[in-house]
């Protein structure tokens, strides 16, 4: 499973981060970042919190 971040629709609330089980991203200094992609299990809870509709899943 492959996540990924639309930085055209991002709005950096950082609400992945603290909702993702697997730590996958990061939030810090007004930007979120993927730093974990490899350890994505696909769950979508991501996809479901995030206030932007900007976290892709493939
Ligand atoms: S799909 Fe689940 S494990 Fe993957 S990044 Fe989103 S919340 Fe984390």
């Amino acid at each position: 499973m492959a996540v990924s971040i639309n930085y055209d629709l991002c709005e950096a609330s950082g609400v992945c981060a603290t909702v993702c089980p697997e730590d996958v991203f990061e939030h810090h200094g007004g930007r979120t970042a993927i730093v974990k992609p490899e350890a994505c299990t696909g769950c979508w809870i991501c996809v479901e919190h995030c206030v932007s509709g900007a976290i892709e899943l493939d």
